[in-house]
């Protein structure tokens, strides 16, 4: 059995997370965690998350769970996960980090802090997306600078960043195949008299809407003819279901920064 603390225990990946690890033959939850004050803390993990009794209760102290733990998976905010990457790292215990919205600062400590733990950061853990992400650089290169490139999302109205990190690793592995930077070819959403569109851009548009899981969609754009690549998300399953086949691979590597694609064998 694999050992995992749950971060972010009272959340929605928190919540789904600690369910399938229920249902899990290989994994065992032995410990979750939430943030100082929030209503889940001293209730039990299984009841919070809607799946029965499990005999945990939620912590606001990770530092005493986490010599327990083979392996931390964390969805929470950008600056709890970095906290807890530190507690993690000084332990030498691996991480499954799922939190999207970091800033390039913490996104720089992140890769400096995880060179001493194993550990996979990715802004989405569904297979589809992966698969996605993987040819979606042969079909920019082999469609080349003739079609123009949109990045659509939309999520529910809770979400706290935008474009979600999905959309930007999206944009990213796009502009990558066009061998240009995002920072300088993307436009986020368009608004008044702004003139043709600017040969070469990448266009993210944003909707928040309801309870709509993730939906994202990447449209090429050409003269008489257009293509486009929808993944919905239909269930917080899929990112719950990667994370824990994250959690099963990253406990068996060396210290080093993965993704989704190392995790399914994809590079
Ligand atoms: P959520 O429902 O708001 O859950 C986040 C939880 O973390 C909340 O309960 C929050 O508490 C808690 N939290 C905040 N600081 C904490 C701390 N210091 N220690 C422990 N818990 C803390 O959000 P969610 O929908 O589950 O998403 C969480 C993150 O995962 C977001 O960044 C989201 O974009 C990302 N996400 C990634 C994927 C992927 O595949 N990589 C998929 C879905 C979501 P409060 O509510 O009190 O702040």
């Amino acid at each position: 059995m694999i050992k995992v603390v749950v971060t972010g225990a009272g959340g929605r990946m928190g919540g789904r997370l600690v369910s399938l690890i229920k249902e899990s033959s290989d994994l065992q939850l032995v410990g979750a965690v939430e943030r100082k004050g929030h209503s889940a803390v001293g209730e039990d993990a299984g009841e919070v998350a809607g799946c029965g009794r499990l005999g945990i209760t939620v912590s606001d102290d990770l530092t005493a769970l986490a010599d327990r733990a083979e392996v931390l998976i964390d969805f929470t905010a950008p600056e709890a996960t970095l906290a807890n990457l530190e507690v993690m790292a000084a332990r030498r215990k691996a991480m499954v980090i799922g939190t999207t919205g970091l800033s390039p600062e913490q996104l720089a400590a992140l890769r400096a802090r995880s060179k001493q733990i194993p550990c996979v950061f990715a802004p989405n853990m569904s297979v589809g997306i992966n698969v996605i992400l993987k040819v979606l650089a042969q079909m920019a290169r082999a469609l080349g600078e003739d079609y123009d490139i949109e990045v659509l999302e939309a999520h529910h109205r809770l979400k706290k960043d935008a474009p979600s990190g999905t959309a930007i690793k999206l944009a990213q592995v796009l502009a990558e195949a066009a061998g240009k930077d995002l920072d300088a070819v993307a436009a986020y959403g368009r608004k008044g008299v702004i003139g043709e569109r600017k040969w070469g851009e990448i266009g993210m548009q944003v909707i928040r809407a309801g309870d709509i899981v993730g939906d994202h969609t990447v449209l090429f754009g050409g003269m008489g003819e257009r293509i486009e690549i929808t993944h919905r998300a239909q269930s917080r399953d899929t990112f719950a279901r990667g994370a824990l086949r994250a959690a099963r691979w990253v406990v068996k590597q060396p210290p080093g920064l993965y993704d989704m694609q190392d995790v399914l064998g994809l590079k």
